[in-house]
């Protein structure tokens, strides 16, 4: 496992706000971060077949384009009656509008009545180097798919995910509670732990 020595890090995303988030977790360990954005850098098309593949070939890009280690993510929520989709493919299932309603009722229309109602929130984080080396990690949630949609914080298919050992869907927790067990967190935590060490106070 090649651990993270540098000091800069680009974060593979044009989303500002995930940008601003991953910063915001990463502050102790990095001294300058850098998004995509930033580099002018161009996005890569999603073509992998998996979490791991797109986060990747993200990851990947962004450090050969930049020379720096860079830092991508790849996320989505798997239902088990639908053979793990939405998936990869969690995103393009609100269309171009990113319409989270019409992706929650297209998961709803194609369960049916399955009995199975089971489903993960899935995440991959890469570390890619300029030479070519990746470490990556996954975190998950298992939970399960309800019905009607419950709650009004977190974002995408969060009104309809009920994480394992709760009653509340992820929209109707208080964000700091989701963020301590979500899929995200678990893949920042192993990242933490198998790749950074702590900047000096
Ligand atoms: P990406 O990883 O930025 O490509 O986005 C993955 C998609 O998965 C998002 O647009 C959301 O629809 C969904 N997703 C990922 N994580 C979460 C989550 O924590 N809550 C709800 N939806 C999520």
């Amino acid at each position: 496992m090649r651990r993270f020595e540098e000091s800069e890090l680009v974060l593979a995303t044009h989303n500002p706000g995930k940008a601003r988030e991953i910063a915001d977790l990463l502050r102790p360990y990095v001294d300058a971060f850098y998004s995509a954005a930033d580099l002018d850098l161009d996005e890569p098309e999603e073509t992998g077949l998996t979490f791991e593949a797109n986060a990747v070939l993200k990851a990947r890009a962004a450090a050969l384009a930049s020379g720096k280690v860079a830092l991508a993510d790849d996320s989505g929520l798997a239902v088990t009656a639908l053979g793990g989709e939405p998936g990869i493919y969690s995103a393009r299932w609100g269309g171009p509008d990113k319409d989270f309603d019409l992706a929650m009722n297209k998961v709803h229309e194609q369960l049916g009545d399955a009995e199975d109602r089971s489903a993960a929130f899935i995440c991959v984080l890469s570390l890619a180097w300029p030479d070519g080396h990746v470490e990556s990690f996954e975190g998950r949630i298992e939970g399960a798919i309800t019905w009607p949609m419950r709650g009004g914080k977190g974002f995408g298919y969060d009104p309809i995910f009920v994480p394992e050992g709760h009653d509340v869907t992820f929209a109707e927790m208080e964000p700091e509670d989701k963020h301590k067990m979500s899929h995200r967190a678990r893949a920042f935590e192993k990242l933490m732990v198998s790749c950074l060490s702590a900047n000096d106070p």
